[in-house]
């Protein structure tokens, strides 16, 4: 019997007991390969000598002093490794204690923001279809996943969707790509001129769409047009790289690859790797100076941030990832990764597409390749696939259902920084096996 609100409530779940490398061990000894890293967090494995000792020595120091009251080393310290390494005005670091708490903070810099510069009138949020931002109110409503927000709209701060960036689905036949994120970034400036360019605050997206998606990177040139069309109207560009951030895509923060600087960068999971609870927005130097220069004071706060255990350990996971030189094995894995999969995947009936960057990998099953026809979502591939992969020891992390209009289903991998050669090829030997298994039936109807 358990006492806890499992997020599955009807299913019963293996009991992890110990992390070795790549690989979870339950409570009867077997071993799963955490080839998602979670839900994209374990990013250096599982119980990395040098994270638990640091976490260890910390705990002995200090544990937490409350920000009003003191500020603390590694809190510093962190503050410092991440804003060396940001994109151009990202200046400071705003701690919180995960991926929701940074876009609900985001998104109340970026509104303090206009109160304090005297356009208090600038109150829209416009974000994009089939996004996750979180599950806390404010993120929840930028979000571009209707179902998820139905039991919620009352509660909800009003907010405004445009297309995400999806070419295998949403590009037309014959268009370019030039011609196609001309077309959103069309489309978001329209949105913003219907709204009224004066109560526009912020436009948010992922970088590269995590969790709805499955891995999807933007089409070149994407983030420039959307930045030119954010500066044209004196809008906020917020990025949340909860998921994709911190080295996932192969790049400490994946917008270094779209040559543009957001105003606001959230990130989190990777930040620190699963060891603590930790979550950051990183703040463009005009907003932190409007608001301390005005106010002298943000209006937001919670009890944990920049707590000393947890940003001792996400200090050494930096390091660790800086020392280890874990950047260039992300871009290589990754490359690896994505080749053997279209080698395994070649001339397969149901693999639509195998995308990401880094080790940030999605693949899209449908039910023809051609007409790129998803299967039906009420039989939940990806929940079989889940199933199969558990059973041969593989974690990965499978979307499907419905989300605003794209019926589908997806796996999404982002396994360790730390992988080597073989456990890519064990993974995808693995994840091919499942595939198979959960399309059996499938395949017989
Ligand atoms: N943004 C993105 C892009 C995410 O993937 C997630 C978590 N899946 C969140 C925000 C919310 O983070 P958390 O679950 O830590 O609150």
């Amino acid at each position: 019997m358990t006492a806890i609100f499992h997020r599955a409530p009807r299913q019963t779940l293996p009991v992890a007991v110990t992390g070795d490398g790549i690989e979870i061990i339950d409570a009867m000894g077997k071993r799963y390969i955490d080839a998602s890293g979670g839900a994209a967090v374990s990013c250096l494995g599982h119980s990395h000598p040098r994270i638990v000792e640091a976490i260890e020595q910390q705990a002995r120091k200090l544990a937490y002093a409350h920000t009003s009251f003191f500020t603390t080393e590694p809190a510093e310290a962190l503050a410092r490794h991440l804003v060396e390494r940001a994109p151009a005005g990202l200046a400071y670091v705003y701690f919180v204690s995960g991926g929701s708490e940074a876009m609900e903070a985001a998104l109340k810099l970026a509104r303090q923001y206009f109160v304090e510069i005297g356009q208090p009138e600038r109150r829209h949020i416009v974000a994009r279809r089939q996004s996750y931002h979180g599950n806390t109110l404010g993120a929840l409503a930028i979000g571009g996943n209707a179902r998820r927000r139905a039991p919620f709209e009352p509660l909800l701060i009003e907010a405004h969707h445009v297309s995400p960036c999806y070419a295998y689905r949403e590009r037309l036949a014959g268009e370019t790509d030039e011609a196609y994120v001309q077309r959103l970034a069309d489309e978001l400036e329209q949105t913003i001129v219907a709204l009224g360019p004066d109560t526009v605050a912020a436009f948010v997206a992922e970088t590269v769409v995590g969790a709805t998606l499955g891995a999807v990177p933007p089409v070149a040139d994407y983030f420039r047009r959307i930045r030119a069309v954010c500066d044209k109207y004196g809008v906020l560009l917020i990025l949340d790289e909860v998921m994709c951030g911190m080295g996932r895509t192969g790049h400490l923060y994946a917008c270094e690859e779209e040559a543009i600087a957001p105003d606001l960068l959230t990130v989190a999971k990777g930040l620190g790797a699963g060891y603590q609870p930790i979550g950051a927005v990183l703040v463009n130097e005009r907003l932190y100076d409007a608001i301390v220069g005005g106010s002298g004071f943000f209006q937001h706060g919670h009890t944990y941030i920049g707590h000393a255990i947890a940003c001792a350990a996400a200090l050494e996971v930096q390091r660790v990832i800086v020392e280890e030189n874990l950047l260039a094995n992300v871009r290589e894995r990754g490359m690896q990764l994505r080749a053997s999969l279209r080698e395994r995947f070649a001339g397969h009936a149901h693999i639509g597409d195998i995308r990401g960057r880094g080790l940030f990998v999605g693949i899209e099953l449908v039910e023809d390749v051609v007409s790129k026809t998803p299967f039906a979502p009420e039989r939940a591939l990806h929940v079989a696939i889940k199933r199969e992969a558990m059973a041969r020891g593989l974690m990965v992390y499978p979307m499907g259902g419905t989300v605003d209009g794209w019926r589908g289903d997806h796996v999404l991998l982002a396994p360790p920084y730390i992988c080597t050669c073989e456990d890519i090829e064990r993974i995808v030997e693995r994840l091919g096996d499942a595939i198979e298994a959960a399309l059996a039936p499938f395949r017989a109807t």
